[in-house]
C-alpha cells in the first residue's frame, strides 16, 4: 500500500475514534440554513458531529434530535454510523421510531451512512435485527469481514466522473435490493451507495472526507420533500 494511502487511513481512523471520545455536546441549531428544509441528525452515538460540521459547511444549521420533539417541522433527517444496536434501543426508549417513519413515509429526505444505512434497511443479517424497514434494501453487518474493517478507498458513483473517496469503518454488505431502488455506487460488487425516491443510503462516510458531494445530494432531496 502507498504511503500516502497508509497516512490517509491512519488519519480516518483518529478521527473516528476522536468522534468516539467526543464528550462535548455540539450546540444545536434551527434546523435551517442554507435556503434548504429544515435538518436534524440523529445525535445518539456514533459520529453524528462529523455530519453537522459538513450540514454546517453547506450553511445549513442542523437540529441535533435527541427527543421526539426535535423531529418536528424536520424536512430532511441523517441517520448516522456507530453501532446500529445503540441506535436502534435508544431510539425505541425515546420513542423516536414512529415519528422517524412517519418523516419518511410524509417524504422527508432520510439519509442513512453505515449504521444508519442498517436502521433504514427492510431487513438485517448477521445477527438478524430489528430496522426502520424503509427501504427495500438487505444489509449483513459487518459483512466485509476483516478485510474492510476500517479502510479507505475510491470508486466511481452516478455522481459524477471523478471517484469518490470512501471511508469504510465495519460496514455493512447491502447483499439486495429491491426494484425501485437505484445502486448509484459499487464497491468490489456490492452496491454501497443507494437511492429510493426520497431516502439515501450509503455503507462508507462521506462526512468523514472533506468532499461534500453526496451531502448536497441530499440537501437537493429535502427541496423535494414534504
Ligand atoms: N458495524 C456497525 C453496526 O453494525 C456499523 C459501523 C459504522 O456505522 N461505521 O452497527
Amino acid at each position: 500500500m502507498s504511503k500516502a494511502k497508509t497516512k490517509k487511513k491512519r488519519a480516518a481512523a483518529d478521527e473516528v475514534k476522536s468522534a468516539a471520545r467526543m464528550t462535548a455536546r455540539p450546540s444545536n441549531g434551527n434546523g435551517n440554513g442554507g435556503g434548504y428544509g429544515k435538518i436534524g441528525v440523529l445525535a445518539i452515538q456514533g459520529d453524528y458531529e462529523a455530519h453537522g460540521k459538513m450540514l454546517e459547511r453547506l450553511g445549513v444549521h442542523p437540529v441535533y434530535v435527541r427527543s421526539a420533539g426535535d423531529l418536528e417541522g424536520l424536512r430532511g433527517l441523517i441517520l448516522p454510523g456507530g453501532e446500529s444496536t445503540t441506535h436502534l434501543k435508544v431510539a425505541r426508549e425515546e420513542g423516536l421510531l414512529p415519528g422517524i417513519k412517519r418523516l419518511a413515509k410524509n417524504g422527508g429526505a432520510l439519509f442513512g451512512t453505515c449504521a444508519g444505512a442498517i436502521m433504514m434497511a427492510r431487513e438485517v443479517h448477521g445477527p438478524k435485527q430489528e430496522s426502520l424497514g424503509l427501504m427495500d434494501i438487505s444489509v449483513l453487518r459487518n459483512g466485509y469481514g476483516r478485510q474492510l474493517a476500517s479502510d479507505v478507498e475510491s470508486a466511481p458513483t452516478a455522481l459524477r466522473d471523478e471517484p469518490v473517496e470512501m471511508v469504510f469503518i465495519r460496514a455493512p454488505v447491502i447483499e439486495s435490493t429491491g426494484k425501485n431502488v437505484k445502486v448509484l455506487a459499487e464497491f468490489e460488487g456490492h452496491p454501497v451507495m443507494v437511492e429510493e425516491g426520497n431516502l439515501m443510503a450509503t455503507t462508507f462516510h462521506p462526512e468523514l472526507t472533506d468532499d461534500t458531494t453526496i451531502h448536497e445530494r441530499f440537501l437537493e432531496k429535502t427541496r423535494k420533500s414534504g
